[in-house]
């Protein structure tokens, strides 16, 4: 008899610039010197992991394809990134990059690719999964890929997001990436034992 087939596990999604690391603002973070991580975003990785949810970060960078970002700052980015989290005995499930500059592209948020993507790569389950994001564009994604819960962001580590006082559509709306830890460990499901 074939033994079951390994379940779906959800996934946390987390967008990177103003969630990961603060916005640049308008514009791009260029180079590693400006790539500032945020406490909060590291907070929120611990929540997650001791619950058993894999963090995956997804993130349009444009500045690739218009030749503003190297790509070896993108990774030296990204290095960083891997390092920080690994220091706190933490790791990324994955995080997927969108360098294309043209707007229909399906891996460009808020079209869902990279979530499509991370989920068919790894067997994510992405009915009851998560996605936190600064932007109603993060927002947006999340509800293209079909996911249980949103989390908008007020503050993306600048004080100015553009986004800050619109309305949204989120299914959750915070403070910030600190706040968003908290929001975590009051509602994100535990999976282990489950
Ligand atoms: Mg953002």
């Amino acid at each position: 008899m074939p033994a079951d087939p390994p379940s779906l596990r959800p996934a946390l999604f987390f967008d990177r610039d103003g969630v990961v690391n603060a916005s640049p603002g308008p514009g791009y973070v260029n180079r590693l010197a400006d790539f500032r991580i945020l406490p909060g975003f590291l907070d929120c990785v611990h929540v997650a992991t001791g619950r058993g949810w894999p963090c995956v970060v997804v993130t349009n960078q444009r500045g690739v394809s218009r030749g503003l970002t190297p790509p070896a700052e993108l990774d030296a980015m990204h290095d960083l990134l891997r390092r920080t989290l690994a220091d706190r005995g933490l790791a990324l499930l994955d995080l997927l990059v969108c360098t294309a500059g043209d707007d229909t592209h399906p891996d460009r948020k808020p079209n869902p690719g990279l979530l499509l993507t991370a989920a068919a790569r790894h067997g994510l389950d992405l009915s009851r999964s998560w996605m936190v994001g600064d932007r109603e564009k993060d927002v947006e994604t999340g509800r293209r890929a079909g996911v249980a819960a949103t989390v908008r962001l007020d503050d993306d580590g600048t004080g100015a997001n553009p986004d800050k006082d619109k309305p949204t559509a989120a299914t959750h709306r915070v403070a910030d990436i600190a706040a968003c830890a908290g929001l975590l460990r009051r509602l994100l499901p535990d999976l282990r034992g489950a």
